[in-house]
């Protein structure tokens, strides 16, 4: 059923096949409904500064770290970049501002994905571009014994935030899988350009207002318009990921 997605993905990463033995997954906006509330108080937080952006531009900007996304409008809006000081003073408010709204509520769908992975015995790996702790706290409550505390690559651990490919390839380390062993499963433009470029089969969730044709321009190898779609489909394109290899002829 979805051979034709694989077989592309297989060509042009010059892989025979993928037998996944672990998902990298993402965490605002593809774990928790969380990405409405991030954009809300982004927005909140530049006004105070001056800055006057669309709300869409931040779901645009998702998966980079706070500082980059400072760093970024400040060049945009003020033709400088901004310094290390106004970045943690800024991306501190921010995170008031987040902390502040009404807790956010796990996206629906995602239980079912995580309980299929562990189902089939595959690592599941938490790679999220966040530092915040209001929802890395919540992990294990919301979703218990899914991601250990040594399967878990957030802001802190990289250098290189999404769309470097590091976060990816740092999770395929502590997993000990290689990129032809691996799903990412992503809702943001940038972290299916990250995904993409660690050589693992990307699949994009449209969870948010940015439309499927921006995820698969971004470089999703597959892209659903939900996370409950995506749930639904995953068996199938599991199976459909094992049981083909590439067409040499
Ligand atoms: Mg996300």
């Amino acid at each position: 059923m979805y051979s034709a997605y694989i077989q592309r993905f297989l060509e042009r990463n010059d892989y025979i096949n993928v037998i996944p033995r672990a998902a990298l997954i993402d965490m605002d906006g593809t774990l928790y409904d969380s990405m409405p509330r991030h954009a809300r108080a982004w927005q909140q937080m530049m006004a105070e500064v001056g800055i006057d952006a669309p709300l869409d531009d931040f779901f645009r900007y998702e998966g980079r770290t706070g500082a980059s996304t400072i760093d970024i409008l400040f060049r945009r809006f003020f033709r400088r970049g901004a310094t290390e000081q106004e970045k943690t003073d800024l991306y501190r408010r921010k995170t008031e501002l987040f902390a502040a709204m009404p807790p956010v509520e796990p996206m629906p769908g995602a239980r079912d994905m995580l309980e299929f992975l562990k189902s089939i015995g595959v690592k599941r790996v938490l790679v999220t571009g966040s530092g915040q702790n209001t929802l890395l706290n919540r992990l294990d409550t919301d979703f218990p014994g899914a991601f250990t505390h040594d399967m878990r690559v957030t802001s802190r651990d990289v250098k290189h935030g999404k769309p470097h490919p590091e976060p990816f390839l740092m999770a395929m380390t502590k997993a000990a899988v290689a990129p032809d062993e691996c799903i990412v499963i992503e809702n943001a433009p940038l972290g299916i350009e990250a995904g993409n470029a660690s050589g693992a089969f990307t699949i994009g969730v449209s969870t948010g207002p940015l439309p499927l044709k921006e995820l698969e321009d971004a470089g999703a190898d597959i892209v659903f318009p939900s996370m409950e779609e995506c749930a639904k489909a995953l068996p199938i394109l599991v199976y459909s990921l094992v049981t083909t290899s590439r067409n040499l002829n």
